[in-house]
């Protein structure tokens, strides 16, 4: 479960988060879409306190943060705690180049989880199969096409185990011929009931995957809603000129 409220975040004099909340009932899927600059981004960011809030209040699971005059920001554990438990996958891969895919997945239940070399490697190795990739496990990134290393990445987040799974536009650096592996892989997820936040171009993937989406614009969500109704009908002006673009 995801519960934003009042989340404001400024960088120098322009405010980019004006006032956000946003929900995520456990086993949800949002889509946050809207045009560049709006600070979806930002707003994912702010969900794994990768972003530090200006204001406002952010809980994840059973861990609740508030930001702002007076408040006390959490401590370096609270924060690698949480950030574990909010996976995030990023649109370009950031894999360690150096390290197989299953090293790269082993890495954070090595390092963060404190999990068992043995252990560590099962659970990679469960991960690399159920993202499609059981036979890449022993490759290095160089050797991985687009998909492959996304994919690898979707495992990596999976391999802590989080109560969440941030995307923010996983497929946009992708061939064409290779969004299709990755948004499958996605799709999945949302079958087996993770809770996710999905920022997407994809509107034809958000409309099916989603259950809410959330149009955002100007640091504003404009409108709210479930998912189908907001992308075939939508209610404001805003969201309908952005929308008609993929049309
Ligand atoms: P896109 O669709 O292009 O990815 P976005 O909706 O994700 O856009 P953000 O990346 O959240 O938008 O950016 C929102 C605004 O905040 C932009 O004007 C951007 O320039 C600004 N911004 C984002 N990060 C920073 C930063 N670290 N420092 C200063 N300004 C920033
Ligand atoms: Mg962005």
């Amino acid at each position: 479960k995801i519960e934003i409220a009042s989340l404001r975040k400024q960088f120098g004099a322009q405010v980019v988060l004006k006032d956000v909340s946003l929900r995520v009932e456990p086993g949800g899927v949002v889509a946050l879409i809207g045009p560049s600059g709006s600070g979806k981004s930002t707003l994912l960011r702010c969900i794994n306190l990768l972003v530090v809030p200006d204001a406002g209040t952010v809980r994840v699971g059973a861990d609740r943060f508030a930001f702002g005059a007076g408040a006390r920001l959490p401590g370096t554990r609270a924060l690698a705690r949480f950030r574990a438990n909010t996976g995030m996958v990023f649109q370009h891969f950031n894999l360690f180049p150096h390290r197989t895919a299953l090293a790269n997945v082993m890495e954070g239940p090595l390092t963060v989880r404190r999990m068992r070399r043995p252990d560590a490697e099962a659970l990679a190795r469960a991960l690399l199969a159920k993202v499609g990739l059981a036979d890449k496990a022993d490759q290095y990134p160089s050797r991985l096409s687009g998909g492959q290393k996304q994919r690898v990445a979707i495992a990596r987040a999976l391999a802590m185990e989080p109560e969440v799974m941030l995307f923010d536009e996983a497929t946009s650096a992708l061939d064409p011929e290779l969004v299709g592996e990755v948004l499958a892989v996605m799709r999945a997820l949302a079958a087996d009931g993770m809770t996710m936040v999905i920022v997407t171009h994809e509107i034809a993937f958000a409309r099916e995957v989603a259950d809410r989406a959330v149009f955002l614009r100007d640091g504003v969500v404009v409108e709210e809603g479930a998912a189908r109704a907001l992308i075939d009908a939508p209610r404001e002006p805003e969201t309908r000129a952005f929308l008609s673009h993929f049309h």
